[in-house]
């Protein structure tokens, strides 16, 4: 878990800042189209300045339209680390295009010249998505650029005065304003975070729920379809749990379930996912395993749970067992590949298994035959 610190320590943790870019990738793609439009409609202005160089610029100005581009680009590119590149990148290069043409106008730098706080204010809009880093990386850069091409005589006479009284203390505000957002936005995250996790999971236990459950069935299911990555699934019940519930109370009965939950995590791996699908009764989705591996599985967890002796709460020792089915999903004939009946499918087998077993005796691991 992260603390609000990490965020002022600049927070670089991968999977949070690529769910930050997703969140606000579109709001990134917006305010460049926005920038480009006000841009080229910059040119409105140029002819108050300087109406004879303005009319020499038009197609200068209309020419900021290639921000468009990095607006396509970003709502396309994986990765958040592209997506900040290109967006420091544009803004950069916005700002040149506009001191190039300003330098064309009679006293075009001069007279313009608070308008360079504009910059760090559309940075705070474009890079909210990105990290703290990144924003005040660009603020910096942003606001040093003029300065730069100041210094290197490109800009003469450059109003450094002006300029500084206008652009530092822009600059501090916008990056309070960024560190302001960053906490808002990571506060937001742990919100999602927990609500997710809790969404997902069964509190009794701490593994899988049923509609986490249906939701990666699913996924396997259209894996199965679409790259034919074969799964298996074990359905487990423990055997006479209403005699454990009944002879040692309730409080037992939810330990008994939890050591079951126990034995099946600790059995499978981490691509395998065990949920409870209610009362004594729990799922192990096994992908890329045939029926050959599932078995192997299932016997692991049938006989720990027969080898571990459980104490009820008065401390009586007592021994329980569990009746496995198991299924895997098969080839199915061509033109009935739909995902969602397949995930059903798979899970009735199982669960046909599991009430063979039952009725066979309990304590024993069936797989599902087709007649
Ligand atoms: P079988 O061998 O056929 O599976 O018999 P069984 O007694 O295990 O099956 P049955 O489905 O009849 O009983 C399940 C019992 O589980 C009934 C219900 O009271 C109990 N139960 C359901 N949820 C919980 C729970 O969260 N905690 C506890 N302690 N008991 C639960
Ligand atoms: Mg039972
Ligand atoms: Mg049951």
């Amino acid at each position: 878990m992260m603390a609000a610190g990490d965020i002022l320590t600049l927070n670089l943790d991968g999977a949070y800042l690529q769910r930050k870019f997703q969140a606000y990738r579109h709001q990134t793609s917006l305010v460049l189209i926005l920038a480009a439009m006000m841009g080229a409609a910059q040119w409105f202005i140029d002819r108050e300045l300087d109406p004879a160089a303005a009319r020499g610029l038009l197609w200068a100005r209309l020419a900021y339209l290639w921000m468009l581009l990095p607006a396509w680009a970003i709502l396309r590119v994986g990765s958040h680390v592209t997506g900040a590149l290109l967006a420091l990148a544009s803004l950069t290069l916005a700002q040149l295009h506009d001191i190039a043409i300003l330098r064309q106008l009679e006293g075009g730098i001069a007279t313009t010249v608070m308008s360079f706080v504009f910059y760090p204010m559309l940075l705070v809009l474009l890079c909210l998505g990105y990290s703290l880093f990144v924003n005040w990386a660009g603020l910096a850069l942003l606001s040093a650029n003029p300065l730069m091409l100041a210094s290197a005589g490109w800009l003469a006479p450059f109003p450094y005065q002006l300029y500084s009284m206008a652009i530092w203390p822009t600059a501090i505000f916008m990056l309070l304003i960024c560190a302001a957002f960053s906490l808002g936005y990571h506060q937001r995250y742990m919100l999602e975070m927990a609500l997710e996790q809790a969404s997902n999971m069964d509190p009794l236990t701490g593994v899988a729920n049923r509609r986490h459950f249906q939701q990666r069935l699913q996924q396997e299911a259209s894996r199965f379809v679409r790259l034919s990555q074969t799964c298996a699934l074990l359905m487990i019940d423990i055997d006479h749990f209403k005699r454990i519930n009944d002879t040692h109370g309730h409080p037992t009965g939810d330990r008994t379930i939890q050591a079951l939950a126990g034995i099946c995590a600790s059995s499978s791996r981490d691509v395998d996912l065990v949920a409870r699908l209610g009362g004594e009764e729990f799922a192990v989705l096994v992908p890329g395993t045939d029926l050959d591996g599932a078995r192997a599985l299932a016997e692991r967890i049938r006989s720990q749970v027969q080898e571990l002796t459980l104490h009820s709460d008065a401390g009586l020792a007592f021994q329980w067992t569990v009746s496995i089915g198991i299924a895997s999903l098969a080839r199915q004939p061509a033109g009935n590949l739909d995902a969602a009946a397949l995930g059903e499918q798979l899970m009735a087998h199982a669960d046909q298994a599991l009430y063979a077993a039952k009725n066979a005796g309990r304590n024993r691991v069936l797989e599902f035959i087709q007649r």
